[in-house]
């Protein structure tokens, strides 16, 4: 028989104490034994523990952010109620469950995860082990958030398990996206910025000298266009940059990259594009502009130029050169194109 109470000391105070009582035989006797435990110390660690656990609870129980924990095979073993809130899953429905089949919806990066998970289960390391990263998880209602997810790794009985910390970072999201757009974007006709324009050439002079395909820029400005202005008004002349804007963009490639200059004038990079499709294309914008019959303005006309890229060249000589030939093409009278 075990039980727990307490004795006193000789003092007076008092003791907890684990009471093992046993009945035994001695020397055709029953006598029963006692042995007793000071259990003071394991009482306060018991205390002490209960105390942190409570804390922990709390601290999870009321945390903004998901925390999860996961066991060597991916499994969920925790589960708070900001995770529940986040991903929709009640406590009941994911223990035990595999997390990763739940929450990635792209295939490819499962099977990322799912070649991570194998070393981090005989390691306890992985890529994103120790780190922060930014990932697209999925609703248990099917759509899609995004959230920040910091992992760590802990071993509990020889075993690694992984704590992961979610955060819902998708108005965030929206936002740095809403400022990148704007940032790349020319507000009036809403084609890229000369900005862009330049850095995505940059990089198309990269990628060519990398694959040697060409591309070619078209490079093009309103014919008279002060004299709109002056007629009509400078919003009735914004006007006509939109609708020339939105002509041209339904006329190209969704790898092209159109862009207002600045004032009147525009450029179209065209990827794997030699010179002359370019300047077909350009012909055809050209017809296209000159054939729009646009409100109280009626009509107005383009002047283009065309080039191709040649191994030489630099960002500044390609665009001295199209300019170069669009300036060409107004001397020799507007509403044409001049290629070279
Ligand atoms: P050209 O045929 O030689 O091109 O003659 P142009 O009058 O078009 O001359 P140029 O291209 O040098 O002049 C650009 C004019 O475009 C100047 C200005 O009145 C007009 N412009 C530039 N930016 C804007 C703008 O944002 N809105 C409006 N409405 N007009 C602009
Ligand atoms: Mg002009
Ligand atoms: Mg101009």
């Amino acid at each position: 028989m075990v039980f727990n109470t307490f004795h006193r000391r000789k003092d007076g105070s008092f003791y907890p104490v684990e009471v093992h009582l046993q009945l035994i035989q001695y020397m055709g006797k029953n006598l029963c034994v006692a042995f007793v435990i000071d259990i003071t110390e394991r009482e306060a660690m018991e205390r002490e523990l209960r105390e942190q656990n409570k804390v922990l609870s709390v601290i999870t129980e009321y945390a903004h952010d998901a925390i999860i924990m996961l066991d060597s095979e991916g499994c969920i073993t925790f589960w708070n109620p900001a995770a529940e809130n986040l991903l929709g899953y009640s406590k009941e429905e994911v223990i035990g469950a595999e997390l990763h089949g739940l929450v990635i919806n792209d295939e490819k990066v499962y099977q990322l995860y799912k070649e991570g998970f194998k070393k981090f289960r005989q390691t306890g390391k992985g890529p994103v082990i120790g780190k922060t990263i930014e990932l697209k998880a999925k609703h248990k209602k099917g759509y899609e958030i995004f959230v920040e997810l910091s992992l760590s790794a802990v071993k509990i009985n020889d075993t690694w398990h992984a704590i992961g910390v979610l955060r819902d970072i998708t108005e965030r999201k929206k936002f740095e996206e809403l400022i990148y757009k704007q940032s790349i974007t020319d507000s009036l006709t809403d084609i890229y910025n000369r900005r862009f324009l330049t850095q995505m050439l940059e990089k198309e002079i990269n990628r060519t000298k990398r694959n040697g395909k060409a591309f070619s820029l078209i490079m093009f400005d309103l014919d008279h266009f002060k004299k709109i202005n002056d007629n009509f008004g400078h919003a009735i002349g914004d006007i006509v940059f939109k609708k020339v804007a939105e002509t041209v963009k339904k006329r190209i490639r969704k790898t092209d990259c159109f862009a207002r200059w600045g004032g009147e004038e525009f450029i179209l990079l065209l990827p794997e594009t030699s010179i002359s499709n370019a300047t077909k294309l350009a012909e055809e914008l050209r017809e296209h502009i000159s054939n729009m019959n646009l409100p109280i303005v009626g009509y107005v006309t383009a002047s283009f130029g065309v080039t191709q890229f040649n191994e030489q060249d630099t960002v500044d000589s390609i665009l001295f050169r199209v300019d170069d030939l669009l300036y060409k093409a107004k001397k020799e009278g507007r509403n044409c194109v001049k290629s070279d």
